[in-house]
């Protein structure tokens, strides 16, 4: 009864692009624009965005201000409970073609979202646009609001960073994918900036999450928390192939995970408490870098769950002393159950002593070995998502029943299969039916 109490009065408007931004917005006479539709909706209202290719116009950026051009502004709320929804019509797949909006001297983002109690779901961004040659960053999904959910978007085949954080709280970014982004234009050309997936709150920007989330072939990091005031979750997400070009040629950073780090950070600048931001359920594959990196973090980060193959470390804890910037191998960590195999290195600058370390594959007296795996076939992962959004089912680096591996990771608080956990990812991985 209250989920009906709350759809009285919510309002459809169409944008297709053979749209016109003078036509009602309508099924039949649809909007040409999200921009145009954003004026429209009130809390509760859906947008439906058509399938086909939306070529985006420098004319019709929506604000240009300082070095930020963004092209797409979301600046009008929904309400609790009442979302304002943008999503792709059932079946149909929008793609948002931005190789056009070249701005001069601007940073270019492609969805900028200061509203709250939104939820986009469904379409793609492409080709988003680098024009500065100095330090620099474009984006793809901007996200400075609150109580968001990006649902089942793309953004590949670009030169900006996938999706961003950049304050709010309460946001979930969920299913989606961030792939063959790199700013080859600025800088050195080896695009030290596109990461895949990034949360960089400010203290106060609490409960962000990413869930479901697969980068591959970004040119810095998959995902990465640096400067962050705040911890975020990464779960069940997958980061493979990062700092590499889709020849392998090798570019920028190339982590999986990047989870934290205060780089130069002044002490007397630093958050008070330092997050603890969490990764588990995740798996990292053939990054350039690490697997999962602590990336001078000070203090802890809780890797639960996880599974690295082939990164050249596995698993990397470097540390910094929260009294000045001197690197240590990183303390205060709980590293519970994961998996490493065939890493350069399985583990690296681990204060083991300082750290809660369990259940974890690089504590066996032997190491995992191919055939403790049903699959090493990594195209695997870039098979197409469930029906709904959600990722892919694999065999890849699950464990072979009767693995000598099966059962031997320790309790968590986390459901699992048979008499005890398993280390890594597999019980979290969607199971291929073959
Ligand atoms: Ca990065
Ligand atoms: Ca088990």
């Amino acid at each position: 009864m209250f989920l009906a109490a709350c759809h009285v009065g919510a309002a459809e408007f169409f944008v297709a692009p053979d749209g016109d931004d003078e036509a009602a917005g309508t099924r039949a006479a649809p909007f040409a624009s999200i921009q145009r539709a954003q004026r429209a909706v009130a809390p509760g209202d859906t947008v439906v965005i058509r399938g086909g290719i939306y070529r985006m116009r420098p004319a019709r950026i929506a604000r240009e201000e300082r070095i930020f051009a963004y092209v797409t502004l979301l600046d009008r709320s929904g309400e609790p409970g009442r979302p304002i929804r943008y999503r792709a019509a059932p079946g149909e797949t929008p793609v948002f073609d931005f190789t056009d909006v070249r701005p001069p001297g601007r940073r270019v983002h492609a969805f900028r979202v200061t509203g709250s109690w939104l939820h986009l779901e469904g379409f793609e961004v492409i080709g988003v646009q680098v024009t500065i040659t100095g330090h620099t960053q474009s984006i793809g999904f901007d996200n400075q609001g609150s109580h968001n959910v990006y649902e089942r978007l793309s953004v590949h085949d670009g030169m900006a960073i996938g999706f961003w954080i950049g304050t709010g709280s309460h946001n979930l970014v969920l299913n989606c994918d961030a792939y063959r982004n790199h700013d080859d234009f600025s800088g050195d050309r080896r695009g030290g900036n596109t990461d895949g997936f990034g949360f960089h709150g400010p203290r106060g920007s609490v409960g962000n999450v990413f869930r479901g989330c697969r980068a591959w072939f970004n040119s810095d990091d998959g995902f990465d928390f640096i400067n962050a005031g705040e911890a975020a979750v990464a779960e069940d997400c997958w980061a493979f192939y990062n700092g590499f070009s889709p020849r392998f040629a090798p570019l920028a950073d190339g982590n999986g995970f990047k989870a934290g780090g205060h780089a130069g950070t002044p002490v007397a600048r630093l958050p008070n408490p330092i997050p603890r931001h969490v990764v588990r359920g995740s798996l990292a594959v053939r990054n350039k870098a690490n697997g999962f990196y602590a990336n001078h973090h000070i203090g802890g980060v809780d890797f639960i769950h996880n599974s690295a193959a082939r990164n050249r470390a596995n698993y990397n804890l470097l540390g910094r002393e929260g009294d000045n910037r001197t690197l240590i191998p990183g303390r205060g960590h709980r590293l519970l159950n994961n998996l490493g195999f065939a890493g350069g290195t399985e583990v690296t600058q681990l204060d083991a002593a300082a750290c809660e370390v369990r259940g974890n594959t690089w504590q066996l007296t032997e190491f995992p070995v191919a055939g403790d795996f049903l699959s090493l076939e990594e195209a695997e992962l870039t098979r197409p998502r469930r029906a709904d959004g959600g990722l892919p089912e694999v065999s890849f680096l699950r464990l072979r029943p009767g693995s000598r591996l099966v059962d031997r990771g320790v309790e968590t608080g986390h459901p699992f299969r048979g008499a005890a956990p398993d280390p890594g990812a597999s019980e979290s991985i969607p199971a291929a039916r073959d």
